[in-house]
């Protein structure tokens, strides 16, 4: 039975792409007598709102796209977090990483450029080399810190990974390009692969959609998979919804959020099927 899900970040209002993103997920496990899960992936509470999280139920509610079950909240799932935590600590990947942004700003400069990875320069390891006594004694002092994933030590571990898309067939992952990932930030208990995969797996979801700007990031969360044991869902990564000068849309674009459409007396029919008709993926452009 496919189990799919829609995974917003209660950051803003929908808009149009939002839109494709959750009937796309929906129609897939409708079509195939599965469930359809939503999830509100609030660990940036910084920028999380209880009232976007309340416009993702009316917006969904008006477009006619129930879900099954109750919806998840991520920032209810620290628990799960941590256990993946402290197993991936335990395998020996995981270390604490007190660079703020600008320290790593100016290591990169220093040393005169980084690779780039898909998420932007990759992160020079400075943490990475510091003597495991010595960290453990700043953190025991409170010093503030992430935790990052040794992403060369993980990759050794998992051995060679794939995975595999419904549309685009099997995909080699290269985890590495991303460098050492945060997996902890120091306000948030797991940062997005980490929660991703841990609740993809808790709720049964073996059909990941998503937008392809995401195709990327599923060689890491592969990688968290097999560190974690996990199963690895199937993926169906889907084009994104652009405006009329090609780009993505954004939460900026306030015009294209459904609020705005309902509001100027759009079908939910219709906004589908705009969505469905500005819906292209990143290869076209
Ligand atoms: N919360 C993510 C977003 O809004 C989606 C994450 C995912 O589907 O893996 O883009």
């Amino acid at each position: 039975m496919t189990v799919a899900r829609f995974a917003p970040s209660p950051t803003g209002r929908l808009h149009l792409g939002h839109a494709y993103a959750a009937d796309f997920a929906r129609s897939l496990a409708r079509s195939e007598n599965g469930r359809f899960l939503l999830r509100i992936e609030d660990l940036d509470q910084g920028r999380a709102r209880p009232e976007f999280e309340a416009g993702i139920l009316e917006d969904l509610i008006w477009l006619g796209l129930d879900w099954d079950g109750p919806v998840v909240r991520q920032s209810e799932r620290a628990a799960a977090h941590l256990a993946a935590l402290e197993a991936l600590s335990a395998l020996g990947v995981v270390y604490p990483c007190f660079c703020t942004r600008r320290d790593i700003v100016q290591e990169i400069a220093a040393a005169g450029g980084a690779p780039h990875g898909p998420d932007g320069p990759v992160y020079p390891g400075v943490c990475r080399g510091l003597p495991g006594a010595a960290s453990a004694a700043r953190v025991a002092a409170g010093a503030p810190h992430a935790l990052r994933l040794d992403v060369a030590r993980a990759a050794a571990i998992a051995g060679p990974l794939e995975w595999r898309d419904r549309t685009i067939g099997q995909v080699v992952a290269r985890p590495e390009r991303f460098g050492d990932i945060v997996l902890a930030r120091k306000d948030a208990p797991a940062a997005y692969h980490l929660a991703v995969v841990v609740d993809d797996a808790a709720a049964g979801v073996d059909c990941v959609t998503r937008g392809d700007d995401l195709i990327a990031a599923t060689d890491v969360q592969a990688l968290l998979q097999a560190l974690l044991g996990l199963p690895r869902p199937d993926y169906a990564h889907h084009g994104l919804v652009r405006g009329p000068d090609g780009k993505r849309l954004a939460k900026r674009d306030h015009a294209m959020t459904l609020a705005a459409l309902r509001a100027s007396g759009v079908s939910p029919e219709a906004a589908l099927a705009t969505a469905r008709q500005l819906c292209s993926s990143s290869e076209s452009q």
